[in-house]
């Protein structure tokens, strides 16, 4: 693959380590940065190796308090769903793409049913990691907005 070797790397919200891991730049589309990860390739985190079963297709955006993560089965298995990660807006530099995850997550099925998870890491973490009101907020509207953008099957939730 030709695409540029990125890094991924996430930190919870007091900048403790969480995810890490390579992935390949696809394409800059305004505010939007797009990469690759493919199955079979581990990923960091501070409980160890994940190796992630999907091919997956990352969304950032610089202006957003998400990611959005469509995951499919290798070998032209089809699509797996999106997994969407709240998060502070990620900033871009030199190859590295960071970000603080705010617990909550909204997983998506193909057949565009949704569900937030993590709602009792966040109720924890917004007081252990003193989350600013603002910071609550954002998140709060995060999983609003990535809700209605699954009901209307809007990118990157337009199933092929
Ligand atoms: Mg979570």
């Amino acid at each position: 693959m030709a695409d540029r070797l990125m890094r991924v790397r996430s930190t919870k919200y007091d900048g403790s380590p969480h995810w890490e891991f390579d992935s390949w730049h696809v394409r800059d589309e305004g505010t939007l940065l797009v990469t690759v990860n493919h199955a079979g390739q581990a990923l960091e985190s501070p409980r160890g190796p994940w190796v992630t079963p999907h091919d997956t297709t990352n969304h950032f955006w610089t202006d957003r308090w998400y990611n959005v993560m469509r995951r499919e089965l290798p070998d032209g298995g089809g699509l797996y769903g999106w997994y969407c990660n709240v998060t502070t807006p990620p900033e871009f530099s030199a190859g590295l793409i960071t970000y603080a995850d705010l617990d909550l997550d909204v997983i998506v099925e193909p057949d565009l049913t949704a569900a937030v998870i993590d709602e009792d890491d966040f109720a924890e973490n917004s007081k252990l990691m003193a989350y600013p009101a603002e910071v609550v907020e954002c998140a709060r509207a995060a999983v609003d907005e990535l809700l209605a953008l699954v009901r209307g099957g809007r990118p990157p939730f337009d199933v092929q």
